[in-house]
């Protein structure tokens, strides 16, 4: 994008819309929660502009200013993906829908509620709490947007019950890289073509949920079994008996020994184990009965723990602090063989992963394997890092599909995808987006930068032989990198900079954030900014003066995925700044002037 065309979008939209330039600021958009030390060689990942539209106008001014003039748009929700779907590839716009985030009309007749894209999951079970009615699924990631989850899985806590998230939406308002927006109804054929396709067809503006009668009680149980060949099996008779949990949740002993560890306290029995919720007292009479001779029920405070922190599936449970995780969705029968093949590679390769698993329909798991280690020690990490494609390619030969696709998991498309369906998806990318304008250069194809020289290593059978290389070679490395046991002493702000796993959860609730928008005040962002400083780069006092927007409440340390010490970590990171370059007195009695007199704060307050 060149400087005249920056002036004409900007004079295109006037004050209808925020636009960022700053340099540390568009830093800030060319992240998500995957820590991948090289994508900035291989993408234009910093965007040129970051436009926050105040308006489905102005949204709308900015896409068709993008369509005429063939520049690209990266759309994003609560950033909490990781595969690098709403990271930029090329130059270009990234579209910070943040305004977008009201509930549009509730039906209480129809049991149906219309909100806009950039809603959380979290903020609509809230607003229903008074009104007897309920989410019917949402994603473990509660304070990611709705857009987001539409735009890529769909599965998630309830799936079992009330299946994937397309079944649980009446419509959707899209708007397309042409301007135009459309009502498409789930009856329609086109319907299903925006779940999971990562933005590449239109921008999500609206979404109408069916929701279900309030949820009575919540009943969660935690069964023991001997090992995963057991927890399967226990899964595949509680459906044949037709048992109705609402969900069902596979852990294997590895991750409950975390939670063990995260405790301080030897509260779990080291056993694989399945994690169940019901609500009706007559369907947990039936299970009990079940369950009681097959396998070793814990004890109800552990259960309700466990279901608790269902929301919490990224918690450093005292181990190291960057999760690699590998996602996929496998049939039922095929897990156990599976994670046995798993389980030997990694074991080779001195990883030490460990598996949870939603089980997301009758004959369908989408399992989680995540292994810990630190991006500080980049020899073993990136040795570690290479074994996800071999165990998703792995998990492939077993009947499984890779999750997501985002930048990362393109060379899987067509595993991920079958041959019809991908090419309804090319047909319809060319009719409704014929420039290629949204999400460029991810989810089909992938284009680097120096014209494409190493995009090329994201071609399928190049890449075949770049997982059979790592497969051979892991093992090796994998020996002769072994990270270090070692506890690192470490302040409170150092363990909350490389403890943080950028889900963002903390935005939700950040008043700071809410009356600012501001992407610099986020939680996150402030430990990214301490990061830098800790490795001695220099930081510009205008961007840092922005960690002071902060009011102490708390909040983000509510609801810290990680469990991390942020006021304590605010403190720390303030001192240190007002060392370097003093306090910003006058912003900081502007931004309390701003909170005080913001409707939006105090509603926030009061809620
Ligand atoms: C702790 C944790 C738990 C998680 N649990 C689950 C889970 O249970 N199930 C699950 O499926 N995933 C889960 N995820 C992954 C992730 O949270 C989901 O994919 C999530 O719903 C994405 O929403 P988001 O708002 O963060 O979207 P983003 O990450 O911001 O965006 C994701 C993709 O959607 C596109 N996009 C965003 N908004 C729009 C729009 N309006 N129109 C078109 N495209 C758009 C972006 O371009 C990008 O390609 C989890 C992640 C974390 C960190
Ligand atoms: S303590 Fe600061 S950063 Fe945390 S939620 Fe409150 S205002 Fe936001
Ligand atoms: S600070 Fe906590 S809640 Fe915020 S992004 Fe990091 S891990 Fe998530």
């Amino acid at each position: 994008m060149d400087e005249k065309l920056k002036t004409r979008v900007k004079a295109l939209i006037g004050d209808d819309a925020k636009i960022i330039e700053g340099d540390f600021e568009r830093e800030l958009y060319s992240r998500d929660i995957g820590e991948v030390p090289f994508a900035k060689r291989l993408f234009h990942t910093i965007p040129e502009l970051v436009i926050q539209p105040k308006s489905v106008d102005a949204l709308k001014k900015i896409v068709q200013f993008a369509n005429e003039e063939k520049v690209a748009l990266f759309p994003r929700g609560s950033v909490s993906s990781g595969l690098g779907g709403v990271v930029p590839t090329v130059k270009g716009i990234v579209l910070d829908l943040a305004f977008m985030n009201k509930i549009v009309e509730l039906n209480r007749e129809k049991e149906t509620i219309k909100v806009q894209t950039s809603v959380r999951w979290s903020e609509i079970e809230n607003f229903l709490k008074t009104e007897n009615l309920s989410l019917r699924a949402y994603p473990s990631s509660f304070f990611s947007t709705v857009g987001g989850w539409i735009a890529t899985g769909g599965y998630g806590i309830g799936s079992y019950r009330f299946g994937h998230l397309k079944y649980q939406i009446e419509s959707l308002e899209i708007m397309f890289p042409s301007g135009e927006v459309k009502t498409i109804h789930s009856e329609e054929e086109a319907f299903a073509r925006f779940f999971g396709t990562e933005g590449q067809f239109g921008l999500v503006l609206t979404a109408t949920l069916k929701l279900r009668e309030k949820q009575k009680k919540s009943l969660p149980h935690l069964v023991y079994l001997e090992s995963a060949e057991d927890a399967f099996n226990f899964i595949r008779s509680m459906i044949k008996e037709e048992l109705k949990p609402n969900h069902i949740k596979y852990m294997d002993a590895a991750h409950l020994r975390e939670v063990n560890t995260f405790l301080g306290e030897d509260l779990f029995r080291l056993k694989d184990a399945v994690l169940v919720e019901f609500e009706e007292d007559d369907e947990e009479t039936r299970f009990l009965g079940f369950a009681q001779s097959r396998g070793s029920l814990a004890e109800d405070y552990l259960s309700n723990y466990i279901w608790h922190e269902r929301l919490f599936p990224m918690k450093r449970r005292g181990g190291k602090p960057t999760p690699l995780a590998c996602e996929l969705l496998i049939p039922l029968e095929n897990a156990v063989p599976y994670l046995k093949v798993v389980k030997r590679i990694t074991e080779r390769c001195w990883m030490k992963i460990h598996v949870e698993s939603h089980i997301v329909g009758k004959d369908k798991a989408l399992l989680m394997l995540t292994h810990l280690c630190d991006v500080r020690e980049p020899k073993a990490y990136l040795v570690h890092m290479s074994l996800i494609p071999v165990l998703t390619r792995l998990g492939i030969k077993f009947g499984a599909v890779p999750y997501g696709v985002g930048i990362w998991n393109v060379p899987f498309i067509k595993d991920k995808c079958e041959k019809a369906r991908l090419k309804i998806y090319k047909a319809y990318k060319k009719e409704v987006d014929p420039r290629n304008i949204l999400n460029p250069h991810k989810f089909f194809a992938v284009k680097t930068k120096m014209a494409n020289i190493l995009g090329i290593t994201f071609k399928p059978p190049l890449f075949r032989i770049l997982i059979h290389l790592a497969t051979l070679t892991t093992p090796i490395f994998g020996k002769l990198t072994n990270p270090s046991e070692e506890f690192k002493d470490e302040s409170v702000l150092e363990t909350a900079v490389y403890s943080c796993i950028k889900c963002g959860s903390c935005a939700a609730v950040c008043p700071a954030y809410l009356v600012t928008s501001e992407e610099a005040v986020i939680p996150k962002n402030k430990l990214y900014l301490a990061k830098k400083l800790l490795e001695g780069e220099e930081i510009a006092k205008k961007d840092s003066d922005k960690v002071f927007l902060c009011t102490h409440c708390g909040m983000c340390r509510e609801v810290c995925q990680n469990d991390l010490e942020l006021v304590a970590a605010w403190t720390e990171l303030e001192e240190m700044l007002e060392d370097r370059s003093g306090r910003p007195e006058g912003a900081i009695r502007d931004f309390v002037l701003t909170m005080e007199s913001s409707e939006e704060y105090w509603r926030f307050v009061y809620a």
